[in-house]
């Protein structure tokens, strides 16, 4: 049994090659990048831009919708998508009660109220069963997350938002080029919002946004709501004249130049990921009392986040409480080498924006309806269990050479759960 590298042992990850870094950027990017630049086309609503337009007819085709609209972010994506549906004051939406803060505070942006629902334990993703119990007839839409790279189980998101006449936004910022029973995340709902930010499976070189619909006159708006209301047509001069409410929201070209070049290779990309994955998985699930991510037979995970669950009695270990297990792990691991973090504090209810609804003054967009209390009030056992006991590793995997760098990551959880007497003592003092 090799000694614990918090101990003063040698760790399992050696140091070098421990850096991996995200996006992987090339000689092609570059190259991409200095063309837009020569084209001097710098904004979206240029005359001519072509940049833009690539990137939205690639990504459309890529997804399987007839429209694709860049935008300045997956957030904005997800409000300029619910504003174009006719979502606003006093609407409710429902999302997730774990997930990036963006999926939450898109409703907002529109003075609408997210509404949270519970997750399901397993695959991280909304529980359609707690969906329909926070349908009331302020209901207008569903924003169901494919949170970390799973699809969301949407057959049933479907089948309640046609019971009930909602929208459906999916937030597939997460999920690049995932498929749910065979159709491309971003095609399964009214429309898709897709977040460019650099740590996202299709990087682009800091922050962007695409959006993905079958809905021409919803791409229409939505291209007004990101260019300040404004039509802007090929061939004719730019009027300033605002038709609906507007943001500034555009795609930056070079940005989008960035984006199309990462494109180029998302799918080897992907394929390399995909083979990288499935061994180190395989390795980990030998081990007893770590759930290991899995996607049901008729979804494919891209495996954006890696979530563990960690379960204390399956470990043999008593007398712990599951934050204290999951900072013993987390310490022990990281001192191997394996660089897990948390990824989320707490459920999203209980951000204190939600909490103290810290939104548009005088509790706005709250105080815009009435009926039940505070979404903060209900308890969300199954996100808080999984908030406590799980831990992730984010970014370094994503690489589509980071095979032998998981196979390290393996070699360490599998020392580390030789050494469990180590770690249940200290999580056991902890607790
Ligand atoms: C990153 C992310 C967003 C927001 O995207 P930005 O481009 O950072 O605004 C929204 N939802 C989820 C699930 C995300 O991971």
């Amino acid at each position: 049994m090799s000694k614990l590298a918090l101990l003063g042992g040698e760790p399992a990850v050696p140091r070098a090659g421990r850096q991996v870094s995200w996006p992987v950027v090339t000689d092609a990017d570059r190259k991409a990048v200095t063309a837009v630049l020569d084209s001097e086309k710098l904004v979206s609503n240029a005359e001519g831009e072509a940049a833009v337009r690539e990137l939205e007819g690639r990504w459309a085709e890529r997804v399987g919708t007839a429209h694709c609209v860049g935008v300045s972010n997956g957030t904005a994506a997800l409000a300029l998508i619910l504003g174009g549906l006719g979502i606003g004051p006093g609407d409710e939406v429902i999302v997730p009660a774990l997930s990036f803060i963006g999926s939450a505070l898109a409703p907002l942006h529109q003075m609408a109220v997210p509404v949270f629902a519970e997750i399901d334990p397993v695959t991280f993703n909304l529980d359609p069963a707690d969906v329909a119990r926070r349908v009331t007839a302020r209901t207008a839409g569903i924003l169901p997350v494919h949170l970390h790279g799973l699809p969301a189980e949407m057959d049933a998101v479907a089948e309640i938002a046609r019971r009930h006449g909602l929208a459906v936004i999916e937030d597939a910022a997460q999920a690049h080029g995932a498929t749910y029973r065979g159709r491309v995340t971003g095609s399964l709902g009214d429309a898709g919002a897709f977040s460019l930010q650099m740590t996202k499976n299709l990087p682009t070189c800091g922050e962007g946004g695409l959006i993905t619909t079958d809905d021409a006159a919803l791409a229409a708006r939505l291209r007004r709501a990101r260019q300040f209301g404004e039509v802007i047509e090929p061939g004719r001069p730019r009027d300033y004249v605002s038709h609906d409410l507007g943001w500034n929201a555009k795609l930056n070209p070079v940005q989008a130049g960035f984006a199309a070049s990462q494109l180029d290779r998302f799918d080897d990309y992907e394929r390399r990921r995909q083979a990288n994955m499935a061994p180190f998985l395989r390795r980990l699930r030998q081990l007893p009392g770590i759930a290991v991510p899995q996607a049901p037979p008729h979804a494919q995970h891209v495996w954006h986040i890696l979530r563990f669950r960690f379960d204390a009695a399956a470990m043999g270990l008593s007398g712990t409480t599951p934050e204290a297990l999951r900072t013993a792990l987390r310490r022990v691991l990281r001192a191997e080498g394996v660089p897990l973090s948390q990824y989320q504090l707490m459920p999203l209810p209980e951000q204190r924006v939600f909490t103290e609804r810290q939104g548009f003054g005088a509790g706005y967009p709250w105080a815009a309806r009435t009926g039940e209390g505070s979404p903060a009030a209900a308890p969300y056992p199954v996100t808080r269990a999984v908030i406590s006991d799980s831990l992730t590793l984010q970014k370094r995997h994503l690489h589509p050479d980071a095979g032998p760098l998981l196979q390290r990551y393996a070699d360490a959880f599998a020392k580390v759960w030789e050494n469990l007497d180590t770690v249940g003592a200290m999580a056991k003092a902890a607790a």
